[in-house]
């Protein structure tokens, strides 16, 4: 599933403080499209539509879109850290063949409410992800 959730970039950064630049957009448009992008990934993308621009101006506008909590760093066991545009707090399905990742929509909040409480810790992010083999590998034969 797509998430197409038409997100306003423009105001967003607008509203953030920051410089309004094709390139920005750009780069968030497509972490968007990917989901769950590599800073790889998005450069790929990129390097299509801006040939001229740099890994080190990729990476500068990430730090600060993460600076303005615009998008969120996903760190999630065994992988390269992934970008995405920061949404409700969610769990992520990782597939152990082919790598996908998969939003699920259930709410955290309850239980990052009980370990809060039962630890005292203050909980200021929460990555949770959940590792197994996506439908399509359980019936496609291993290569
Ligand atoms: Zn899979
Ligand atoms: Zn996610």
């Amino acid at each position: 599933m797509t998430q197409t959730a038409a997100y306003d970039f423009e105001s967003l950064l607008h509203k953030n403080n920051l410089k309004i630049t094709p390139q920005r957009i750009a780069i968030l448009k497509e972490i968007a499209a990917l989901g769950h992008a590599t800073i790889d990934e998005i450069y790929d993308k990129i390097k299509i539509l801006y040939p001229s621009i740099s890994l080190a101006t990729i990476y500068k506008n990430i730090i600060s879109l993460q600076e303005v909590a615009m998008i969120y760093e996903l760190k999630l066991p065994n992988q390269k850290q992934r970008y995405e545009i920061i949404k409700n707090p969610h769990i992520h399905l990782v597939c152990n063949a082919c790598g996908t990742i998969k939003d699920m929509d259930i709410s955290t909040q309850e239980m990052i409410r009980t370990c809060a409480n039962q630890s005292g810790y203050q909980i200021t992010e929460t990555t949770i992800a959940l590792l197994g083999i996506c439908p399509k590998c359980q019936t496609t034969p291993a290569k």
